[in-house]
């Protein structure tokens, strides 16, 4: 079975646990550079963007993790995650960095008060028509660079895409009993 690293600083990262192995992959818990060798994927939870940013390059994290992503590291980002791989924050914290991968420009917390956490399905190309997703504070993506293929929109505004072997979604797949995200993923591992 592949093994899934699951960057664990902050967020959700114990649920994304749960449904990796809920489709039979390995996984393990990411904190320190050594841990990014040898797995064969990670996933970037969701959480508190600004704290994934501080915490990353305090504990020496931020540029290793860049580099495995740069150099074709499968990966799975979600919400706070894919602004923590994003190349341009609309809305950043102030002196928020992020480590720029993902060539698209995405605005954070993007769907304003009377939206700020709902559930909705969704038809994901490349994974399902119907899957199920949690927004929470979620961010959209504004604009893409000429490689990222949008795979997903709500209300006209993109909420995944893939660019390579990075799959980026707003929105919170693991806190759903729906499975089909995290099986697509280590399905191409
Ligand atoms: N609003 C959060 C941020 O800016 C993301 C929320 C989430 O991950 N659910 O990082």
């Amino acid at each position: 079975a592949p093994l899934v690293g699951v960057l664990a600083l902050q967020g959700g990262f114990a649920e994304h646990v749960r449904a990796l192995t809920a489709v039979g992959a390995r996984t393990r818990l990411v904190r320190r550079p050594a841990e990014l060798d040898g797995i064969d994927g990670i996933v970037v939870p969701g959480g508190e963007s600004s704290v994934l940013d501080k915490l990353s390059r305090a504990l020496g994290l931020a540029e290793p993790l860049r580099g495995a992503l740069q150099a074709g590291l499968p990966a799975l980002v979600t919400c706070a995650g894919l602004l923590l791989v994003a190349e341009e924050l609309v809305g950043a914290a102030p002196g928020q960095r992020s480590l720029g991968v993902l060539r698209v420009r995405a605005r954070r917390n993007a769907f304003g008060r009377q939206l700020d956490s709902f559930e909705t399905h969704l038809s994901v190309a490349g994974i399902g028509g119907d899957v199920e997703a949690v927004f929470i504070r979620a961010p959209v993506i504004e604009s893409v660079g000429p490689a990222v293929e949008c795979l997903a929109a709500v209300h006209g505004q993109v909420v995944a895409v893939q660019q390579g072997a990075i799959t980026a979604l707003s929105f919170h797949p693991e806190l759903t009993h729906d499975l089909q995200v995290h099986r697509s993923f280590v399905g191409r591992l």
